[in-house]
């Protein structure tokens, strides 16, 4: 519960007539606000942009709410009275409240919802706790015999707590001592002092720790000397910073072309100007580097990542929002951080799929960012070196954005030779399966033997992709999805890569009793071990979430991997992104056709964007590098132009094929699924759903009105998920307008029955 606010009345339905109202929204899938009456003692506090709590369904249940609108007109019917204002100050101004009533119409949720999940938690809840690190000197009967000796400072830190009398934060002693924690352990491994950690509100947290946020940096670099390229962007750019104003920019730049440094000069030019910005990166490439080039150009900078606290992040949306940060560097979420005067958004890595939120409400950050650009009226810098479909056809349309290009590496370094390997033709080891072919171990060789550095690239964890039985084919199955299990050897066990359930691996088959199990397909454990056996003398590492689901792993093996402590690192897309390795010499791709199967319209655009972007890691340095891909379908357009670094010609060939199969960017699509624990009650929920859409369908159409086009309903490409049954079906349509309003029409009146439930995505990424 929120503390802080001595509002609450004992007689919420006071009797003296209200003059006051207020329209609030919940965080419930409800596209309709509600009227409430203000009592006279908040009539001062309440606010647009603060929450309130309301009475709200049967009996006396209260819920919270966000006010939208503050009005003295009463309402025609009577109507509650809210009962507490929860904020001091408005959580949103008006342009976040604009952008997320947006946001709720775009995306067919409940403007509460949106509210709900924009606001971090740590600014609803306020202060919230945090965990404290208290010393005190061991009980004086409990000391250890003989003593043992200590050194001045730890003598220093003794006599200091002893002097206290009472336990003491370890954080305030340390800076008492002028100096880190290091005497105070020793105190305590030694026996001389104990420590226990307790959880306090952190109002009550002690002297000094209260300001507890990471630290920010402030270490100017030094500008770069643009090249020609750059300055030719950059005069682009420039004049429209200059004046402000809605503009949208997509920048393609091969990868080590130098965006980076468009993206400072615009930062600073609107810091410059007393203005903010806001840079939205990938989640993966919020490594430190990537931090300190901002932070090191920019003034204040302010990182939103995922493994902040609920605290700090309220802690960071309190700084942004009372002015004290210039630049707002984070993933997804930071596209709402409450600037007060945003000059520019950028995103870097447009075209990355994690943009996408995959849980209510299902909004795409660059989409939002785009829609945040045009409220606030800034200038827009979408980067990529391989933009989405989306972006590129926007680019090309008369009225769209404005395309900036940097088509070469900075200092005229060569983009890395590809070469591609057919694994049909690459000679095979007899009774052996290697993951990695003859031609991809020779050049891991020269590259080692040259002191260069090597990364592996595969997409998919484990041990073996499956397991199954070669004489009745039985396949081991998750009991919850509808998918085959990983066999993943350290934990010796099958796991289920989407919902995670685990089950012991047989050694018999649970189908025919045969013992002949077979572990097919590779993972990167098995890679690893393969890696390990023809590289005896080499530190390999692997990096996918099994190894690095502790916080703070993934950067200390990047760091180990630059200090060279590392000769061959091995891992799936996490390892892709963005880093910037200059010793890397070689990369491999093990299987290039892993994801290019799927039945998903962007399968091909993805392998594309992933080989071009597993391929930008090798030769950033002086060095030069190499790129080899294994693959089976060498001819794929794919795989053939990601391999000349042609995303031109790769986006002329699969935006062809788009417009002749009616997909993204040329239709809008919107997907519904309906998911229940029942497979006929959502087989039947999803025929009724379907049926009123092509009703409405039907009733929209007339000639010469925008295309409108029912696909489904059909089982979902995994039926079974989480324990659920999953349908579902697309609508599109060429029109945004007209496929909003069918889907509007009919949701609202759409109930599903007791135990189906239907989710609406628009826009779909995942299938
Ligand atoms: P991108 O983001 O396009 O992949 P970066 O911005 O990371 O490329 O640039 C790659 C490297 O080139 C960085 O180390 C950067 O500091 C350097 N760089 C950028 N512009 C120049 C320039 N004009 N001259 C020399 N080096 C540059
Ligand atoms: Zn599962």
């Amino acid at each position: 519960m929120p503390t802080a606010t001595n509002l609450f009345l004992d007689h919420p339905d006071s009797v003296a007539p209200v003059t006051l109202f207020v329209d609030v929204v919940f965080d419930r899938p409800l596209d309709h606000a509600y009227t409430y009456g203000v009592p006279d003692a908040l009539r001062e506090t309440v606010g647009v942009g603060k929450r309130v709590e309301c009475p709200f369904g049967r009996g006396d249940k209260t819920t919270e709410g966000y006010v939208i609108r503050v009005a003295d007109v009463p309402p025609v019917r009577a109507v509650k009275n809210i009962t507490r204002v929860l904020d001091d100050t408005a959580l949103l101004d008006e342009h976040l409240l604009k952008l997320t009533r947006w946001m709720a119409d775009y995306y067919l949720c409940g403007w509460g919802q949106v509210l709900h999940a924009v606001v971090p938690a740590g600014v609803r809840e306020k202060a919230g706790t945090k965990n404290v690190t208290f010393v005190h000197p061991t009980p004086r009967e409990e000391l250890p015999n003989p003593l043992p000796s200590v050194t001045p400072k730890q003598k220093q830190a003794l006599d200091r707590l002893k002097r206290e009398g009472k336990p003491m934060d370890l954080h305030t002693l340390a800076r008492m001592l002028g100096g880190g924690t290091a005497a105070i352990s020793s105190l305590v491994s030694k026996g001389l002092a104990r420590k226990f950690v307790e959880r306090m509100e952190r109002s009550a947290v002690p002297y000094g720790l209260k300001e507890d946020a990471p630290p920010l940096t402030e270490t100017p670099l030094p500008p770069i000397t643009m090249n020609a390229d750059q300055v030719a962007v950059w005069e682009m750019l420039r004049p429209l910073l200059d004046t402000g104003g809605y503009h949208p920019f997509l920048l393609h730049g091969v990868t080590g072309s130098g965006k980076t440094e468009i993206y400072l000069r615009a930062i600073e030019e609107v810091v410059r100007q007393g203005k903010e910005a806001i840079v939205l990166v990938p989640e993966i490439s919020l490594t430190p580097q990537t931090i300190e080039r901002f932070s090191g150009r920019c003034g204040t900078v302010a990182v939103l990542h995922s493994h902040l606290t609920d605290s700090e992040r309220g802690q960071y949306w309190r700084r942004v929002a009372t002015g004290q940060v210039q630049v707002v560097v984070g993933a997804r979420s930071a596209v709402f951080a409450p600037t007060r005067k945003l000059g520019v958004i950028i995103i870097d890595e447009e075209h990355e799929t994690s943009f996408k939120q995959e849980s209510t409400p299902r909004y795409h950050a660059r989409d939002v960012a785009v829609m945040r650009a045009r409220l606030a009226n800034v200038p827009i810098i979408l980067g990529s070196a391989t933009p989405s479909l989306e972006s590129w056809h926007n680019a090309h349309r008369a009225d769209g954005y404005t395309l900036l290009s940097l088509p070469n590496r900075v200092e005229n370094r060569p983009l890395p030779k590809v070469q591609l390997v057919d694994l049909r033709h690459e000679p095979k080891t007899p009774g052996k399966h290697f993951a990695i072919g003859p031609t991809l171990e020779q050049a891991m060789n020269n590259a080692l033997k040259a002191n260069g550095q090597v990364m592996l690239f595969l997409n998919r964890r484990g041990f073996s992709t499956h397991v199954h039985c070669p004489s009745c084919g039985h396949v081991a199955q998750c009991a919850h999805c509808d998918l085959s299990l990983t066999f993943h050897r350290h934990k010796s066990s099958l796991v289920c890569h989407y919902c995670g359930w685990e089950t012991a691996p047989f050694t018999k088959c649970p189908a025919c009793s045969q013992v002949s199990i077979r572990y097919q397909g590779l993972g990167t454990e098995k890679l690893q071990e393969e890696i390990e056996a023809k590289f005896p003398n080499k530190v390999v590492q692997r990096m996918d979430s099994d190894t690095m689901s502790k916080p703070g792993s993934h950067q200390r093996v990047l760091d180990a991997f630059r200090e060279g402590l590392i000769h061959i690192l091995l891992g799936t897309q996490m390892i892709a992104k963005g880093l910037d390795f200059p010793n890397v010499t070689l990369v491999g791709v093990i299987n290039a056709d892993v994801g290019l199967h799927l039945p998903d319209f962007r399968a091909a655009e993805r392998t594309f964007q992933l080989l071009a972007q597993v391929s930008g890691r090798a030769g950033r340095g002086e060095k030069g590098g190499q790129v080899m891909i294994q693959t089976f379908t060498p001819d794929h357009p794919c795989i053939s132009l990601a391999t000349k670094h042609d995303f031109i010609s790769f986006s002329q060939q699969e935006l062809g094929h788009r417009r002749e199969h009616q997909y993204p960017p040329y239709q809008r699509l919107a997907r519904l699924i309906v998911r229940s624990e029942k497979e006929t009650a959502a087989a039947e929920f999803a025929e009724t759903l379907a049926g009123a859409f092509k009703a409405a369908v039907t009733r929209v159409t007339k000639p010469g009105t925008p295309t409108l086009r029912l696909l489904g309903p059909a089982e979902c490409p995994v039926f079974k998920l989480n324990g659920y049954y999953r349908f579902h079906f697309q609508i599109q349509s060429e029109n945004a307008g007209v496929l909003h309003a069918v889907m509007r029409e009919v949701l609202s009146v759409a109930k599903s029955p007791h135990g189906v439930e239907f989710q609406v995505d628009v826009d779909p990424y995942s299938m």
